[in-house]
This record gives structure tokens, C-alpha cells and sequence, in this order.
């Protein structure tokens, strides 16, 4: 482990570095992580640079082998995180995830750089992720402290009782993540399964295995620097990943493993079949899905700075962020304006390859994902019986010269190679019943709606309305400096996030995060609360028999003879 890290180590970014598009030998095979090393897996699927279509490497597809089975490894993993709660003491605890922060800003570079190849993020966005992942560490590396200062003594009803309550681990957590933020993402799991004492399986997307790989080995070199290798043995299987596809090892592992808690992020389809398959086995479940989001913009507010914002949250990752704007609503008399900015501003922004650091849009994750936005975009526009008003088609060798009648921006290498491109589409004027307000397409495709209203305050309660009427509710945004409807307005759209004044994007690592009907149940962080279950003990020391409620026996019988005397009168 130590040979690869430190090739990797050698590849370099924009942090200082020179070298091509070609990924180091060693990572040409992605490799599971079980009981606390490397294990070849079953089956192959390719990884592709989603710029270029590039093969990077291959990785395991399935999860059948006779070493390894869905129920061995959870009796590992069970030992393990048993170990791990009852005695690794806080303090250890604590240093293994100083030394987490330690390994990621090490190799920040190397890791945002592994993100661009296989995930196809520009370098700014791949590093702002290292950072994420490092505001994660640091965030659950205080939350260890408070498993140990978390509750007081209660006084109790009765006498010569205490009572108090304590966080104890699920035990097993199973975790299956997607390819758009692949460190990120697993490793609000992994710090947050960690912190709260249980082990963590993760089952990577397949189309970022190598940037899984990559994670868990820093994960794994932190227990090593900081605890001694007596420990480190014990600890074995306590953070695993098993590569494969969602028919392959998703499945298995979600109807075998012995999890106590299962977390999923991705799309909602897939969601229903994780909290059906839990259900059946009656284990907690935990989904963060799709979006939808909206962005509304009253008049009195800057329209420039709101056109920043809205370019930023509709077209970052692509729109391939769960929170990426989907509409906008903007008030009728500042629509124009917004809208001709808004249309400007997106033909400039240059569609190229990630590792050009003068691209600020690149590909979508694979061409099948290309595919499923492009027939999105084709039945939006024949239910409205109109093209998009920019965009709205895939960029390759057939389609230059769309692009060029819509005045975009777009680096000539890109309609020449076999990458995942799509061009910035906008379409106006769209209601509900179309596929692009009832569905979330994930790219680079935004709606912009007039919002109705002769006052701001008439504005603001038709987006209530509108905006409600989605099927989800994870991020929307409300941009306007009227005070008297900002500060009235939380809790009014039905949303798990809610930003005021901002895009529907830049969510903070320690705040809580998460959506509402069905964009998801629960929230992944922040704290232990997601992590821990309660356990209510009380610790009587009276030395008699006797129960809350139930009274002393001669206050009941009075009370009886004074009941059965009401009765017989
Ligand atoms: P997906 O749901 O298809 O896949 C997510 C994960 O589930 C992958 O690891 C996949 O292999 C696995 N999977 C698929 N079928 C499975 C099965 N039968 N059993 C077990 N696991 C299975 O998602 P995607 O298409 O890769 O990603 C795009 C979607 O993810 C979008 O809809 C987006 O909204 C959503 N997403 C949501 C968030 C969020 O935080 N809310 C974040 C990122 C992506
Ligand atoms: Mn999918």
C-alpha cells in the first residue's frame, strides 16, 4: 500500500504539477478493500475519462467470491467495530482522525486530480471537494468528544433513581454512494459512521472507483500513523469498499450483509429499492435522493449578482449536483433583464476539457448519462412543442454548428474527441406536466419562469405555490433584500435546505443536510444524531419493588373504594 500511495503521491494538479491525462500503472485495476487490505474482485467494468472516452482502468463488477461472502466479511467488520467502540479510547480515536486531516491535505492535489480523470470535475471543483472532505474530518473529529460529554443525569420521578441517556453505535453501517461528489460523499459516511463508533462498508459508484480507492487508502494509513499495530490488527474491517455495479454487489450486499443501518445517496429509483429491501429486513434506512431545485428572484434584488448565482448553481459539476438549480422563477418586471444576462452569461462560460484551466463547464459522468439528458431535453421540448432557447443538444462532431448559431462558447477539441459533453440548455416559460419541472434532469439544463405578481409580496406567495408543488424538496433559494418577506419566509416552501439571499448550492459540512418528500428521509450529519442510537438507562437504587406510575398499594385501594362508592350510589 505505502508503493502506491507514494506513486500516486507523484502525480500532480494544478497544485504544481505538468503531467498528461495518463493515469500510473497501478491504478489500472481498482481494488475492494476487505478486512483492513486489498482484495481482487469478480467480474470487470471499465472506467473511462468522461472528457476525453478514455479507458483509465478497470475495477471488479461483482461481489461473488468464495473467499469473501456478503456474511463473512459482516462478521468482520462486527468485530472490528466492536473493538473500535469499546477499546479504542477517545483520545486514540481522536488522533486517527487528526491524522485523516494530516493524509488528505497531503495529497490534496494527487486526489483532486483522480477526480478529475474518472469524474470529469474541473480542477477548482475537485479541490473545493478535498476541502469538503476536509471540513468533514474536522467537524467529526470534535463530534468524537461529544459521545463523551453528551448527557447529564436526569432526576428521576421516583426517589433514589437516576436516570441517564447514552449514544451507542448501530454496529455495521452499509453505505452506497454515487460518482458526483465521489470523496465527499463517502466520506460524510465514513467520518460520521466513525465518529459515532460503527463500522462502514461503502459501495462505491462504478464509474469512480479509483477516487474510492484512493480515499480509503488515506483512510486506512490514518489508523496506521495513529495507533499502534496491536490496535490496527484488532481493527481490520472496520472501513471496507466493495466495487461493483448496483445488480452485482449493490444488491447482494443490501439483501446479505449483516448492516444494523443502511445510507444511500443517488437517484431516487434506486432509493425506493434500498428502503423496500431494509424494510423487509427491518434495518433503519437512511436516503439523500434527487432534486429539483428552485431559485426565486424578487425585483428589488441585484440582478447581476442574481445571474452570478443562478450560472453557478445551474451549470457547476454540469448540473450534476443534487442541489443544483432546476428553475427559476424570476418576478415578472425584472425578467427580461434577468433573462437576456442570464442567456449571455451562459454562452460565455467555455465548455471544455477539466484539466484546461480556462474551461468552466466540463462533461457530463459517461455517455450513457449524456444519453438519458438528451432524450429528457428531446421529450421536454416535444411536450412543449419548442426547442430550448439555447442549447439543447449533445456537443460532438454532428453538432458544431448548433453551436456556433447559438454563440456558444466551446473549446474546438471538444467536438472532436468522444467526450460526454452537453451544451448549456435553456428553455422559458415551462409549467408543470413536462419532464423538465416534474423530473430532475442531471445536467447542464435550467427552466426560467416569469413569476407572476404586482407586488413583491404577491410575487413571493405565488413561488410558495408553485415551488410546493414539486415531488421534491431539497434545496431551493429565495433571493430578494425585502426583510419583511425573507425573514417570514422559512418554513413556507417545503425544503430541507433553504438559502436566502443565495443559489440553491454551497451547503457547510457541519450544518444539517438533507431533502424532504422525495428527495429523501433523514439527514446524513451533521453530528452523531444520524450515527448513534439512544439508549435510556435507569439505575435504581431504592431496594424495593415498585414501578413509575403505578402508585403505592394503599393509595390504590382508597382510590378504589372511593371509585366503587361513586358507582353503587
Ligand atoms: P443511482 O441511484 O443509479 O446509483 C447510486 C448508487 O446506487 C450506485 O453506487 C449504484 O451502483 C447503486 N445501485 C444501483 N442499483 C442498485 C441496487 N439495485 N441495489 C443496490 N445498489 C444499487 O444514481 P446515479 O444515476 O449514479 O446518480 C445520479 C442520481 O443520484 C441523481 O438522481 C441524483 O439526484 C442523485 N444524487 C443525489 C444526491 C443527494 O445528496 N441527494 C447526491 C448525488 C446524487
Ligand atoms: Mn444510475
Amino acid at each position: 500500500m505505502p508503493s502506491l500511495l507514494h506513486k500516486m503521491g507523484t502525480l500532480k494538479t494544478r497544485h504544481g504539477g505538468k503531467k498528461g491525462n495518463e493515469m500510473p500503472k497501478e491504478l489500472k485495476r481498482a481494488k475492494n478493500i476487505l478486512c483492513g487490505g486489498f482484495a481482487e474482485g469478480d467480474g470487470e467494468m471499465r472506467v473511462v475519462n468522461p472528457a476525453t472516452g478514455e479507458l483509465l482502468g478497470v475495477a471488479p463488477s461483482e461481489f461473488s467470491s468464495e473467499r469473501w461472502s456478503p456474511e463473512n466479511i459482516g462478521e468482520i467488520a462486527r468485530a472490528a467495530q466492536e473493538f473500535w467502540h469499546w477499546e479504542v479510547e477517545e483520545q486514540e480515536k481522536e488522533a486517527v482522525f487528526a491524522a485523516m486531516a494530516q493524509n488528505f491535505k497531503a495529497h490534496r492535489g494527487p486526489l483532486a486530480r483522480t477526480m478529475v480523470l474518472e469524474g470529469g470535475k474541473l480542477g477548482r471543483w475537485a479541490d473545493a471537494e478535498v476541502q469538503e472532505v476536509l471540513d468533514t474530518i474536522t467537524h467529526y473529529h470534535g463530534e468524537v468528544s461529544r459521545y463523551h460529554t453528551n448527557d447529564g443525569f436526569a432526576r428521576c420521578q421516583l426517589p433514589d433513581k437516576n436516570a441517564f441517556s447514552l449514544l451507542m453505535p448501530y454496529g455495521n453501517i452499509l453505505t452506497v454512494k454515487p460518482w458526483n461528489f465521489p470523496a465527499a460523499v463517502p466520506m460524510w459516511a465514513i467520518c460520521g459512521a466513525l465518529a459515532g463508533g460503527n463500522s462502514v462498508l461503502v459501495k462505491p459508484a462504478e464509474q469512480t472507483p479509483f477516487t474510492m480507492q484512493y480515499v480509503a487508502e488515506l483512510v486506512l494509513k490514518s489508523f496506521t500513523d495513529a495507533l499502534p499495530p496491536a490496535k490496527v490488527g484488532r481493527l481490520a474491517g472496520l472501513v471496507q469498499v466493495v466495487n461493483g455495479t448496483g445488480p452485482g454487489t449493490g444488491k447482494p450486499l443490501l439483501e446479505k450483509y449483516a448492516y444494523d443501518k443502511v445510507t444511500f445517496t443517488g437517484s431516487d429509483a434506486v432509493g425506493r429499492i434500498i428502503a423496500r429491501t431494509a424494510g423487509e429486513r427491518l434495518k433503519p434506512c437512511h436516503l439523500e435522493l434527487g432534486g429539483h431545485a428552485a431559485m426565486v428572484v424578487l425585483d428589488d434584488f441585484d440582478i447581476d449578482l442574481a445571474v452570478r448565482e443562478a450560472l453557478n448553481a445551474v451549470f457547476g459539476d454540469s448540473g450534476q449536483r443534487c442541489v443544483s438549480t432546476r428553475v427559476v422563477y424570476v418576478q415578472e418586471s425584472a425578467y427580461k433583464e434577468f433573462l437576456s444576462k442570464f442567456v449571455a452569461g451562459a454562452k460565455t462560460r467555455r465548455v471544455g476539457n477539466p484539466m484546461d484551466p480556462a474551461t468552466d463547464m466540463g462533461p457530463l459522468i459517461s455517455l450513457d448519462q449524456r444519453e438519458i439528458v438528451n432524450k429528457m431535453v428531446l421529450d421536454t421540448a416535444s411536450q412543449l412543442g419548442r426547442k430550448p432557447l439555447v442549447g439543447g443538444y449533445a456537443l460532438n462532431y454532428a453538432s458544431r454548428s448548433f453551436a456556433k448559431n447559438d454563440g456558444l462558447n466551446v473549446d474546438d477539441a471538444v467536438f472532436e474527441g468522444g467526450g460526454a459533453y452537453f451544451a448549456p440548455t435553456i428553455f422559458t416559460e415551462v409549467p408543470y406536466g413536462t419532464t423538465a419541472m416534474d423530473q430532475e434532469i442531471f445536467g447542464p439544463v435550467v427552466v426560467v419562469n416569469p413569476l407572476a405578481g404586482r407586488t413583491r409580496e404577491e410575487a413571493f406567495w405565488n413561488a410558495v405555490a408553485l415551488v410546493n408543488k414539486s415531488q421534491y424538496g431539497l434545496s431551493n433559494a429565495l433571493l430578494t433584500n425585502d426583510r419583511r418577506i425573507s425573514s417570514r419566509a422559512p418554513g413556507r416552501i417545503h425544503t430541507g435546505i433553504f438559502y436566502i439571499g443565495r443559489g440553491t448550492t454551497g451547503a457547510e459540512l457541519n450544518k444539517y443536510f438533507g431533502g424532504v418528500k422525495s428527495s429523501g428521509w433523514g439527514r446524513e450529519g451533521r453530528g452523531l444524531g444520524d450515527w448513534t442510537q439512544i439508549q435510556q438507562v435507569y439505575d435504581d437504587f431504592h431496594g424495593k419493588a415498585r414501578m413509575a406510575q403505578a402508585g403505592a398499594d394503599d393509595t390504590v385501594r382508597a382510590l378504589l373504594a372511593a371509585s366503587r362508592s361513586v358507582f353503587e350510589k
